[in-house]
């Protein structure tokens, strides 16, 4: 646990000064605070890198490397490389780095495609619905790409499933009354309510909205016992938290590189699939998913490659690969371990600062007023999630979160908002520092004082009815 000794503008200085991670900013390109969309001059706070992952020194020469092969040696490219990474296997350097940071073998994952199309490529292997186990449990603030593409999979089996069955097949995981994430013990029970239906039990490893981090270690082993599988969705778990798939059994998994594994935007995706999983002779066949060994003698018999690979589609996409690279050969510098030490410390500071802040609002608190200019910590406690904090800034609606945090932009704070109340913070690991988190609260700080003043002038009947900017629906 954090002392809640409040640290000072010294103190934080002096803990990045210690820092033995301290020198992998100067590896990224931060962004200034103008370019972000603020007013002054110097680096923006960027704690945005659970949306998009900052571009890095070394993703940026090896894109410029990779164009200048394109521009000489052309389709050769594809099989003789000038820095040895010959396009036809662009992935094979990737594979160790994350099966490592994944905890996993690494025949068991691979890079392919984007992220909501590795859910379906999955699902159609492995989602195998029968007239008795057809349901899929997800949580009902899932991310909208996982609800919708979960939805779809049942549909696509309605010679087996009865149209009752699949209006009824999505089990939505919703939090207690008055409470914001889900608890262990209560998805335990929706599992044991509906042991002999639930095919497949998906979840988040870390929760976008909320930043909650999923006891997967516990879920895991009741999923089995009842005989469903676990998938994981690891967009924001990967390169942020410590994960151990095969350790916790869990059977597959998909992710995005553009969060914390900073690949750039809309990067490839990849996937885990545990070794032996049985797909019930069901894949989505393509060339790129055939053995290497025989792929380019253009036969027509399919020979998978062995593994995760063998579910892959088209060749691997250069541009959106290579810049991965460059975030996991410096995750291998450093070591998975301290980044995640050095995670728990960043998010920690951030969480003592929020929570002597006058502004904070202690929800554990019954009489606490949630009525008052102010911000809730919607995220749970260590260990239970990664280095994002989502705060609900209050009183709900009216405009207040966005304005407060147009005003936390124009001062260079850059976070991202959830409507209608959330702002979400991510201090990364690889580019942030504890001095940028003293002034990122003392700027959340601010943004709320105007927005005190504002209300103060603007309140009542002109504030709901003029200024209410969020749609409710
Ligand atoms: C970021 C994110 C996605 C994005 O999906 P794409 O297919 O890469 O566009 C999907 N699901 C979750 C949970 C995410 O956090």
């Amino acid at each position: 646990m954090m002392s809640k000794a409040i640290p000072s503008a010294e103190d934080l200085a002096r803990l990045d000064r210690e820092d033995p991670l301290n020198w992998t900013r100067d590896e990224f390109e931060i962004p200034t605070i103008k370019a972000c969309g603020g007013e002054g001059d110097g680096d923006a706070i960027y704690f945005c890198g659970n949306s998009l992952g900052l571009l890095s020194r070394r993703a940026r020469q090896h894109v410029l490397e990779e164009l200048d092969v394109w521009s000489t040696s052309t389709v050769t490219g594809h099989f003789k490389h000038p820095h040895g990474r010959p396009w036809k296997h662009v992935d094979a350097p990737l594979t160790p780095h994350l099966a490592k940071i994944v905890g996993a073998k690494e025949e068991e994952v691979a890079h392919s495609s984007t992220l909501t199309s590795n859910i379906h490529n999955l699902f159609t292997s492995f989602y195998r619905p029968t007239e008795k186990r057809w349901k899929i449990v997800i949580e009902k603030g899932s991310f909208p790409s996982d609800w919708y593409a979960i939805h779809s999979h049942p549909q696509l089996h309605d010679k087996i499933l009865s149209p009752e069955q699949i209006k009824e097949a999505v089990i939505g995981l919703e939090p207690r009354e008055g409470e914001e994430t889900l608890r262990t013990e209560d998805i335990l029970k929706v599992l044991d309510d509906n042991k002999d239906t639930i095919a497949i039990v998906w979840l988040p490893l870390v929760q976008y909205y909320t930043g909650q981090l999923f006891d997967v270690a516990a879920i895991a082993p009741k999923v089995h016992e009842i005989g469903a599988l676990i998938g994981l969705d690891m967009a924001h778990g990967i390169g942020n938290v410590e994960t151990k798939l095969n350790e916790w059994e869990v059977d597959f998994a998909v992710w995005c590189t553009y969060k914390y594994l900073n690949a750039g935007p809309a990067a490839i995706g990849g996937y885990y699939i545990r070794a032996g999983l049985d797909d019930g002779g069901r894949r989505l066949a393509g060339w790129w998913g055939n053995d290497a060994a025989t792929r380019f003698q253009m036969s027509p018999d399919f020979q998978p490659t062995p593994g995760a690979k063998g579910y892959q589609h088209s060749c691997t996409p250069v541009l959106s690969s290579i810049p991965l690279l460059a975030t996991l050969e410096l995750i291998d510098k450093v070591g998975f371990s301290n980044m995640v030490a050095k995670g728990r410390r960043l998010t920690g500071t951030l969480v003592t600062l929020l929570e002597t802040s006058p502004y904070y609002i202690d929800t554990s608190d019954p009489k606490a007023d949630q009525s008052k200019v102010g911000f809730k910590i919607l995220t749970p406690p260590a260990p239970y999630r990664g280095t994002q904090l989502s705060i609900a800034i209050t009183p709900e609606g009216h405009g207040t979160m966005p304005r407060v945090f147009s005003r936390m932009i124009q001062r260079g704070l850059v976070g991202d908002e959830r409507q209608p109340s959330v702002i979400r913070l991510s201090p990364v690991v690889l580019y942030n520092r504890f001095e940028e988190i003293g002034r990122a609260v003392k700027i959340i700080e601010q943004a709320l004082k105007e927005e005190e003043e504002w209300q103060k002038t603007n309140g009542g009947e002109v504030d709901l009815k003029g200024h209410d900017l969020i749609s409710k629906e």
